[in-house]
């Protein structure tokens, strides 16, 4: 279809948009909806006082600008607009535009006058509109329950109309809340905490610990595959991969062992500390919920947390696995994480690993450890990648 008279107009959650911050809040939505659309044919995005228009070419594939927007946070809702001249044939003609191709028994049609001075009011537009369409299209009028409702705006200049109200993604842009770094595992649960957080505005970059040659690489390859499905709406992502298993070694020979998952957690809070200042991230996130394993009741938690300097979040603490497994599918990280592989925590683990070590406990077997050493071989070691997400189209 010609789209030269047709735009998507996107709208966004105004709760707490107020003064200077919601300039900022609109400009890093416009940005992060070019970068989405990247490789579509758009003409324009254009900022308007409340609401975000992207014009279309004549030759746009509709199916991909609505799949892209779907991906962006901060997006509540948004519709195809068919654009019509202010006189009753074109609105007509305009409205069955509206409805082209949609499979529906029944409709309503709504009216929206601002321009008082339109010949008609809004009952008797929305009258004489409804009878066309019902003619043309032999479906039923149903003003309680209709499959379709078509809505018309008749403003100072034009006739907006549309008919497919569409549910965006919510939360905020990427970018207008800081930067984390993700502790991401390759497991279920750390790339539905960083998503929890890309949704709430935050940029996601990435750290890694991985224990490759002790074991193979397959967490490495799920990490990265992890980061690249994220940045569909975390954009351009920055991977930190670690070198785990010599430090691992260390901890191992020198420690009690049912506090080696503790310490191994206490060295990557650390490390990842330090990563986080290069990378300006002003929080860590992991995964945890909590008792979901030894290493995640309160105490362990808390003895882990004990040695962090910055805060550290875990948006999925109060969730169930259940919950956690649902959202990674609907997200599509499922699969990759599901994929086997052995994460560097399950390397030379007791059978029995302590689920209540005071921050005492782990103080005192720190004592065998030079601890600044270990960062900064970790730091030493560490390689950067660059990951982003490729449309298929
Ligand atoms: P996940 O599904 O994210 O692996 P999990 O339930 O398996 O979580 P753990 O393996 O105990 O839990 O890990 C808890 C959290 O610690 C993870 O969610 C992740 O944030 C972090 N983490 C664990 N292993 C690694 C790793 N190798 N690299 C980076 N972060 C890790
Ligand atoms: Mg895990």
């Amino acid at each position: 279809m010609d789209n030269t008279h047709r735009f998507y107009c996107i709208h966004y959650a105004e709760v707490g948009l107020k003064g200077k911050n919601r300039a900022y809040f609109e400009k890093k939505l416009v940005k992060n909806i070019k970068l989405s659309l990247q490789g579509t044919k758009y003409t324009e995005v254009k900022r308007l006082h409340d609401r975000i228009l992207v014009l279309l070419d004549q030759s746009t594939d509709i199916s991909a600008i609505e799949q892209r927007l779907r991906g962006v946070m901060g997006i509540a809702h948004f519709e195809l607009v068919n654009l019509s001249d202010k006189n009753m044939a074109a609105i007509k003609e305009m409205s069955l535009k509206s409805i082209e191709g949609k499979d529906f028994q029944s409709l309503k049609v709504e009216t929206k006058r601002s321009d008082k001075n339109f010949p008609l009011t809004s009952p008797e537009i929305s009258k004489e509109i409804g009878g066309h369409l019902i003619q043309k299209t032999g479906c039923q009028a149903d003003m309680h329950n209709p499959d379709v409702t078509v809505r018309i705006d008749v403003s100072r200049h034009d006739v907006y109309i549309y008919s497919d109200k569409q549910t965006g993604i919510g939360g905020l842009p990427v970018g207008v809340s800081g930067k984390v770094l993700v502790m991401l595992s390759g497991g279920i649960d750390s790339p539905v905490a960083a998503w929890r957080m890309i949704k709430r505005g935050a940029k996601a970059v990435f750290i890694h610990f991985f224990s490759y040659p002790y074991t193979d690489k397959a967490s490495l390859e799920k990490v990265m595959e992890l980061a690249r499905i994220l940045s569909e709406s975390n954009y351009r992502s920055t991977v930190y991969l670690i070198p785990f298993a010599d430090l691992q070694q260390i901890i191992v020979s020198e420690t009690p062992a049912p506090f080696r998952v503790l310490l191994y957690r206490r060295l990557m809070t650390r490390i990842a500390e330090r990563v986080a200042i290069l990378a300006d991230a002003e929080a860590l996130v992991t995964g945890e919920s909590l008792a979901q394993v030894a290493s995640q009741t309160l105490t362990n938690l808390r003895s882990i947390e004990s040695i962090a300097e910055i805060p550290i979040l875990r948006p999925l603490i109060g969730d169930d696995k259940a919950d956690i497994i649902e959202k990674a599918q609907q997200i599509g990280t499922f699969d990759v994480s599901t994929l086997p592989h052995q994460d560097c925590c399950s390397l030379f683990v007791p059978k029995h690993p302590a689920t209540r070590a005071s921050v005492e406990d782990l103080d005192n077997a720190e004592k065998a450890l030079d601890i600044s050493f270990l960062v900064e071989k970790a730091i030493q070691g560490m390689e950067k990648r660059i990951v982003c997400f490729d449309y298929e189209y």
